[in-house]
């Protein structure tokens, strides 16, 4: 724990950019170590522990790139056409075992491996083909045109994926070409989930004067699957120390994170921050921007540990308003939790829309609008902004596409004008 002394968690309370929270959180945490091994067909989105490193050269032969005739590049005539006298066909996969001689070529299909002394492929297309004579006017190939070579993708021992990636389909298929059937990932990071509040009632149940349905639980849980995480439901938690902190045990006791919504604003203040005092050093953030403060990030030890022993367990305590809840989680846990899960940090890829509408904006805190991205007629791209933008209009977030974030210190927008945009598709 000495190392966060220095560090923005030390300071308690304190006014932070969007930034500079982001930036503490990153510097406190730590990856996990644990790897399991799975086969490949179960490691979509999973966290590769470590390179996966080809034991093959891909391809593993020079091998054509086209449907044609392959040939030795030295027989082109550069004047004038060239003549050539086809002795056979090979197919891929099959292997031709004698001799192809100068003068000589033999009709290939894609991806046949090239046989001994031929380097050169002429398409079909590109010749004319009299019974076993093939004519290749002039200028039209080069000696070594349409040849794939043997490692050409990957070369036998070094890296064709490294540590740290999120594994997509197209890696599946990149660790199947290697003939690898089993890969070794981080363990699923376990997250810890829960709701505070008196006022929230759980599905079913009937939903009496004054009170609402928990609905921060399921769209974080939502937000949490999305990441791979193991998710651990402890429910909902009522508005009492003795609760919060029972609750708070048992999470830590399993989890490698605790995500909580709600109990973090001025009115619940004082009973969570006592009870958070007692297990940890978490600090309440009064985060500059809109909507989304408060937020109270820290580690937290389990009863029977001292702290510094065991790698803490992280609270990320989000406001409760249901928009403030998502947009928390994707301005600081999403890639709090994929760097805790071993993944290498990847930049969020941000587009620039034009605004259909003018934004008042103040400078000196970030905003996060809930926007619609669409096409314009031009081709270029645009966002208008979807209905209320009230930090409780859960629909404002469900109609959105995207977050139309404006920055610490950017000023208000006219008409027109370009804004950064974060995709759902990509963040969610
Ligand atoms: P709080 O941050 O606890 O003060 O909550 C702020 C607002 O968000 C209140 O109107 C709560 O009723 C609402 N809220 C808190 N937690 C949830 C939840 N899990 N689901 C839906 N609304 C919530
Ligand atoms: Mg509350």
């Amino acid at each position: 724990m000495t190392e966060l002394a220095e560090s923005p968690l030390a300071a308690g309370d304190r006014n932070l950019s969007v930034d500079e929270a982001r930036a503490a959180i990153a510097a406190a945490l730590r990856p996990i170590t644990d790897s399991e091994t799975v086969a490949l067909a179960q490691a979509l989105g999973r966290v590769l522990a470590a390179d996966v490193n080809s034991p093959i050269d891909v391809p593993a032969h020079d091998n054509s790139a086209m449907d044609g005739y392959a040939f030795r590049g030295s027989d082109l005539q550069p004047a004038g056409p060239t003549t050539l006298h086809a002795v056979g066909t090979l197919f891929a996969g099959a292997p031709w075992a004698s001799i192809v001689g100068p003068g000589q070529c033999l009709r290939i299909m894609t991806g046949a491996v090239m046989p001994a002394g031929l380097d050169t492929v002429v398409p079909l297309e590109l010749c004319r083909v009299e019974g076993n004579t093939v004519h290749v006017e002039a200028g039209v190939i080069r000696p070594g045109d349409n040849r794939r070579r043997r490692g050409e993708d990957l070369t036998a021992g070094r890296p064709a994926l490294q540590g740290g990636r999120v594994l997509k389909p197209s890696d599946l298929g990149l660790v199947a070409s290697l003939g690898i059937a089993e890969v070794t990932v981080r363990r699923r990071l376990r997250v810890a989930l829960f709701s505070t509040g008196d006022e929230l009632r759980t599905l079913g149940q009937p939903l009496d004067a004054g009170s609402v349905y928990d609905s921060n639980r399921y769209s974080l849980l939502g937000a949490l699957q999305r990441l791979g995480m193991e998710v651990i439901d402890l429910g909902l938690v009522r508005d009492d120390p003795a609760a919060l902190k029972a609750t708070l045990e048992t999470a830590v006791a399993q989890a490698d994170v605790v995500l909580t919504s709600g109990g973090v604003s001025m009115g619940d203040a004082d009973h969570t921050r006592a009870v958070l005092a007692s297990m940890g050093e978490v600090a309440f953030w009064k985060v500059a921007m809109r909507p989304g403060r408060p937020f109270a990030f820290g580690p937290l030890a389990a009863a029977n540990e001292p702290a510094g022993v065991a790698p803490p367990c992280w609270l990320f305590a989000l406001p409760g308003n249901p928009v403030a809840a998502l947009v928390t989680f994707y301005a600081f846990a999403r890639e709090a939790l994929l760097l805790l899960a071993g993944a290498t940090p990847q930049p969020l890829p941000v587009l620039q829309a034009r605004c259909t509408t003018a934004l008042r904006k103040r400078p000196g805190r970030t905003e996060f609008q809930r926007g619609i991205v669409e096409r314009a007629a031009d081709d270029g791209w645009q966002v208008r902004l979807t209905g209320s933008q009230g930090a409780g209009v859960l629909r404002s977030m469900s109609e959105a596409n995207a977050l139309v974030v404006l920055g610490h210190a950017q000023g208000s927008v006219t008409e027109g004008g370009l804004v950064d945009v974060w995709l759902f598709d990509g963040l969610v």
